[in-house]
């Protein structure tokens, strides 16, 4: 830029030389009129003079501006040389670099380069210079402080003798940031999960690729439609309001739902839905996220299939009855409708086990909990037949009626004619392997109307019935009756008391005699009492069953085999009492618990007893439950010299079959045959057989309850030829026991 002058001496001078160069004057001139003139032109002069300072302030405050522009423009601005050194940069820029300027000037810009970029824009910008390309690009950047930011350059080349690049510089880090953000959320919109966008109407706008290869709609497919698309079914409306609820209320939703395929499977997903909001709060987009679940759900069905259901008949189990009953009693004692429970046992199964093999008991009980659930809900007067048909374990099957009468009468008829028609189906012969097999079963049932019974105490009420039945010779139904409830308090205080029976000692023996025909004493049996502290002496009868049941025989029977033979070892001092042979009555949990057979063998040695002197009595049904286990015990003890008894012989299944297979010595007649021996032909005819058999078998057999002379005489003329009952004597504590031996 040429420059004008601007000081006032200079600005005089440059005046005085325009005069010099004027025209000259015209001579006829006067000296007045020339001073005049001069005056006149020292006026314009000056007038010229303040012109010229006037323009100089101006240009002296456009300068400043041009300076302000320069340095405090919103972008930074650099000029490098050709070299890449910055020869000019405003403060907006040195701001930028995070640098003075003056440290600035003379630096070379690339060292204001990210690393990574430092090679693109060396290439870059020497190609600017060389061609006189303009350049536009964007960069990361580093502060002297270290710190990044990023920045769009836009370089232009100027030419000259040294070629310059003017460039300008501007920040956009976080234009750089959202970018950055958008390819983030674009890669995570195609993620392994299904993603669906919908406006605020519910209206998909966007699906992602994993949408479709779950659900099997194609994005055009589903754009434009709402979720209503992939309603299952499964689903209420109570459902779908909830879930809208929450989303409306908290923004935000998240559970399992059950979806439809487009192919038509319904699949099970878990399902993640948020609202998207602008600034001002308006829910503008919902977007759901779900993966798929089916394959848990299914998992998750086998666990619950396994906790809930008996795996041989895949009927619910003991835990899945007890719950469906809490749920009986509820809606029973709402609706005021009377409910059942069947509690059904298999009369022959243990026998089919021990014969046939578990496989085959098996078969049984699957055949049965067939037949139970299609006889119980076929054709029913009874309307509502979702009924629990549960296995308990073992041949015990238990059945909950609901939605019987509200009408007590009623409604234990409605439970009866379902019971009868049960036990008529089950008895039915069964084709097991192509061999029939005959199994009859026993029922207890008990009603119930309300929430006061517990189920437990429901389940009980109905085992209870069901022992009745069994009582009454199976193959039958029994009802629970509130007689039958005060027994079951009462077994529970004797229970409690029973439990410290042996340990406060208030157990003890009676010994009732055996004689023969010549009324000479053989033996005795070793009867049980307890004394109890309230109670008196409580017979076996009352106890015995509760002690079995609860496992307190273990401790009891025990102290029954201790006793009896310390008493052996006692008797064989005396020459009155050393042949006596004890008889001792094992139950059938006491002998089947395993080591049975070493507790013996220990209470002989440690009691020191002959082992020849003592006898065990066993009932038919501890026989006939598991007859090989039963005989390969009885082998065992019989080698150590014990002796057996077939004790209430005629009462149980007589068969001949397992009778000549059992190691025994002994049949003894059940007393109720020799009861009416005298009067009953029929019993007659039995106690004939049984002693004709017992002979044919090598047995010895004897009687047990004689009272009078007359069955005597008649046991006598059919050859029984031993004794025992009340026509000799009562069960007498021992000493009693002892002084009737002397007399
Ligand atoms: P059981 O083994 O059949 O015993 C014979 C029962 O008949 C005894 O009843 C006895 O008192 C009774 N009895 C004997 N002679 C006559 C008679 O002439 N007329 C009548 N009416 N009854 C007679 P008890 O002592 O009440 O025993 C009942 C049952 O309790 C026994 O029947 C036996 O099964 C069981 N028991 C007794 N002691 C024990 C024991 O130590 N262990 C086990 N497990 N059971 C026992
Ligand atoms: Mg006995
Ligand atoms: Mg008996």
């Amino acid at each position: 830029m040429a420059r004008k002058p601007t000081s006032p001496a200079a600005l005089r001078a440059a005046a005085e030389a325009q005069l010099a160069d004027a025209p000259a004057p015209a001579p006829a001139r006067s000296a007045e009129d020339l001073l005049h003139e001069l005056q006149v032109h020292q006026i314009e002069l000056e007038m010229q003079n303040e012109a010229l300072r006037q323009a100089q302030v101006e240009l002296e405050e456009s300068r400043d501006r041009y300076v302000d522009l320069y340095d405090f423009a919103p972008v930074g601005y650099l000029t490098l040389s050709h070299a890449g050194l910055i020869e000019q940069i405003n403060l907006t820029g040195a701001a930028l670099l995070g640098e003075v300027r003056k440290k600035l000037l003379g630096r070379r810009f690339d060292r204001h380069i990210a690393p990574e970029d430092r090679d693109r824009w060396q290439r870059q910008f020497l190609r600017s210079v060389r061609q006189g390309d303009r350049l536009r690009c964007d960069l990361a950047l580093q502060r002297g402080d270290g710190a990044r930011f990023y920045a769009h350059l836009d370089c232009l080349p100027l030419s000259g003798a040294e070629p310059q690049v003017r460039i300008s510089l501007s920040d956009i880090s976080e234009r750089h940031h959202a970018e950055e953000e958008l390819r983030i959320a674009a890669i995570a919109f195609e993620s392994q999960e299904g993603i669906m966008v919908s406006d605020a109407h519910g209206v998909i706008v966007r699906v992602n690729h994993a949408f479709t290869r779950l659900t099997g709609y194609r994005a055009d497919e589903a754009i434009g439609q709402t979720p209503k698309l992939l309603r299952s079914g499964r689903h209420d409306k109570a459902f779908y309001d909830r879930m809208w609820q929450a989303l409306r209320e908290k923004g935000y939703w998240q559970g399992e739902m059950w979806n439809k395929r487009k192919n038509g499977k319904i699949y099970a997903e878990w399902l993640t839905i948020s609202a998207v909001k602008s600034p001002e709060g308006e829910t503008t987009h919902y977007v759901g996220t779900f993966s798929e679940i089916t394959q848990n759900k299914e998992a998750q069905a086998e666990i619950h299939r396994l906790a809930y259901y008996d795996a041989l008949t895949h009927l619910p189990n003991r835990r899945l009855l007890m719950d469906r009953l809490g749920q009986a009693l509820a809606s029973s004692s709402r609706s005021g409708s009377h409910g059942a429970v069947l509690f059904i046992d298999l009369d022959n199964f243990k026998t089919l086990n021990d014969t046939r093999g578990h496989a085959v008991g098996d078969l049984l009980l699957g055949e049965v909990a067939q037949r139970l659930q299609t006889g119980v809900r076929e054709g029913d007067t009874i309307s509502r037949l979702g009924d629990t048909i549960s296995r308990l374990g073992g041949d015990e099957f238990v059945v909950v009626l609901e939605d019987l009468s509200t009408e007590a009468p009623e409604a234990a008829a409605q439970a009866k004619l379902v019971g009868e028609k049960v036990r008529a189906t089950l008895a039915q012969p069964y084709d097991l392997e192509g061999r029939a097999f005959h199994c009859t079963a026993s029922l207890g049932i008990t009603l119930f109307q309300s929430h006061e019974e517990s189920v437990e105490a429901l389940l009980k009420q109905a085992d209870l019935a069901l022992y009745q039945a069994k009582d009454a010779g199976r193959n039958c139904l029994r009802f629970f009756d509130p007689a039958m409830q005060s027994t079951l308090d009462e077994s529970s205080a004797l229970e409690a008391d029973l439990r410290l029976a042996v340990p406060r000692g208030q157990l003890q023996l009676h010994y009732q005699p055996q004689v023969d025909s010549m009324r000479r004493v053989i033996g005795a049996e070793a009867l049980l009492r307890w004394r109890h502290p309230q109670r008196g002496l409580v017979a076996p009868d009352v106890f015995i069953p509760l002690a079995e049941e609860t496992g307190l025989i273990l401790p009891i029977g025990r102290w029954v085999l201790e006793t009896a033979c310390a008493q052996i070892q006692a008797w064989s001092a005396h020459a009155a009492t050393r042949d006596l042979r004890l008889a001792v009555n094992v139950s059938a949990r006491q002998f089947r618990q395993a080591g049975f057979v070493a507790e013996v063998e220990q209470v002989l040695s440690e009691t020191g007893a002959d082992p020849n002197r003592l006898k065990i009595e066993l009932t038919e049904s501890l026989v006939i439950d598991n007859v090989a286990e039963t005989i390969a015990r009885m082998q065992a003890l019989k080698a150590l010299g014990i002796g057996f008894s077939m004790d209430d012989f005629g009462t149980g299944f007589s068969s001949l079959s397992y009778l000549k297979r059992l190691p025994l010595d002994q049949l003894k007649i059940d007393r109720s045959f020799v009861f009416d021996l005298a009067t009953d032909p029929n019993d007659a005819a039995i106690v004939q057989t049984i002693i004709t058999m017992g002979h044919t078998l090598g047995l010895d057999v004897i009687a047990e309850g004689v009272e009078s002379e007359a069955q005597l005489a008649r046991l006598d003329q059919y050859g029984c030829a031993h004794f025992q009952g009340f026509l000799f004597s009562r069960p007498l504590p021992l000493e009693a026991f002892e002084a009737w031996l002397c007399k």
